[in-house]
């Protein structure tokens, strides 16, 4: 495949677990991709030696698989933690990361790597992918939901993340729901949606409401639903259709042309989608009711995908006034 003179970027999604790396092309394609571990118990430093390194070897690999000279535009990075895009930092993190906060990415890997480096947080990376690339394509607003260990997103418009005042925009998983009244959630507040409908929330329940079965995690809970289980029928229905009650209050107040819904829970069954449905349907008032609320299509290359979004826009914001800044343009929406 011969890029040409567009070029190519370097996409990186860190996530608590693991962290990928990915060879981008203008239109979102992953042209190769590594992977590792994401040492999170090692500290922070250890955290973005692994980014920098998978970088690095995808840039180092990326000869085999581009013809021509296409230039390298840069790398963009999806971290986890609530990132500030401007100061490429991490200002705060869950324990899932120990340290994280105050990590300045951005300074850091353009140091060692010596080229330009796009950072934002990993989920509106995920939002910026699948609103460009994915299911949310040539709609002009993307609402992206994640549901999976935690509840997040993004509100995409004309390709660009609403990231905030603080960088906080997309904490969808802490607005309020009936179904979760007294329930502690991890912000230190009571009775947000993620305490009820997130992974670890689905498990929780079935453990709380007397569950004898022995379940791991919330995948166990899904299978046993699968199986037939009332009580692991009933914790995934009440978790489906808190998280599309509130979905139908979001898409109330921002009204956008899609909703994707994305992360692990997306990947679920009927028994979860149903119920996601019939609470949207309960909330979303009539001017907005008819709107698409569909399954994200990229899975995990969303996000290495928006991540090298990142550099192809911060390569158009970078260019001088002189230059065609079109000719970088990685949608095309603007040509
Ligand atoms: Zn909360």
């Amino acid at each position: 495949m011969n890029l040409g003179p567009i070029g190519y970027a370097v996409g990186v999604d860190l996530g608590g677990t693991k962290t990928a790396a990915g060879l981008i092309a203008a239109d979102g394609a992953v042209l190769l991709r590594k992977e590792a571990p994401t040492p999170a118990a090692d500290g922070p430093g250890a955290v973005l030696a692994t980014v920098i390194g998978l970088a690095a070897e995808v840039i180092a690999a990326a000869p085999s698989a581009l013809t021509g000279d296409a230039p390298l535009i840069g790398v963009g990075i999806g971290a986890a933690g609530v990132v500030d895009p401007r100061t490429r930092s991490v200002l705060s993190a869950t324990d899932t990361l120990p340290g994280w906060a105050g990590t300045r990415i951005g300074e850091e890997a353009e140091r060692v790597l010596g080229v330009p480096v796009a950072v934002d947080n990993d989920v509106r990376a995920h939002a910026i992918g699948e609103a460009r690339f994915g299911a949310g394509r040539g709609r002009s607003s993307v609402l992206l939901v994640a549901a999976g260990t935690g509840v997040g997103g993004a509100l995409i418009v004309g390709g660009a993340p609403l990231v905030g005042a603080t960088s906080a925009a997309g904490h969808f998983g802490h607005v309020p729901a009936v179904e979760a009244q007294g329930l502690p959630c991890t912000c230190g507040r009571q009775g947000h949606v993620e305490t009820i409908a997130a992974g670890p929330a689905i498990h929780a329940a079935y453990l709380r409401r007397g569950g004898t079965a022995p379940v791991p995690d919330a995948r166990a809970v899904f299978a046993l639903a699968e199986a037939g289980d009332p009580l692991a029928i009933s914790v995934v229905e009440i978790a489906g259709r808190a998280l599309g009650r509130a979905i139908g209050g979001l898409l109330n107040a921002l009204d956008p042309d899609v909703v994707v819904v994305g992360g692990g829970l997306s990947q679920t069954s009927e028994l979860w989608w149903g119920p996601l449905r019939e609470g949207v349907a309960a909330e979303a008032i009539d001017l907005v009711r008819d709107r698409p609320v569909v399954p994200a299509a990229l899975g995990t290359a969303a996000a290495l995908a928006g991540a090298g979004a990142l550099a192809f826009d911060a390569a158009v914001a970078a260019a001088p006034p002189s230059s065609d800044p079109l000719h970088f343009s990685p949608t095309g929406a603007r040509a």
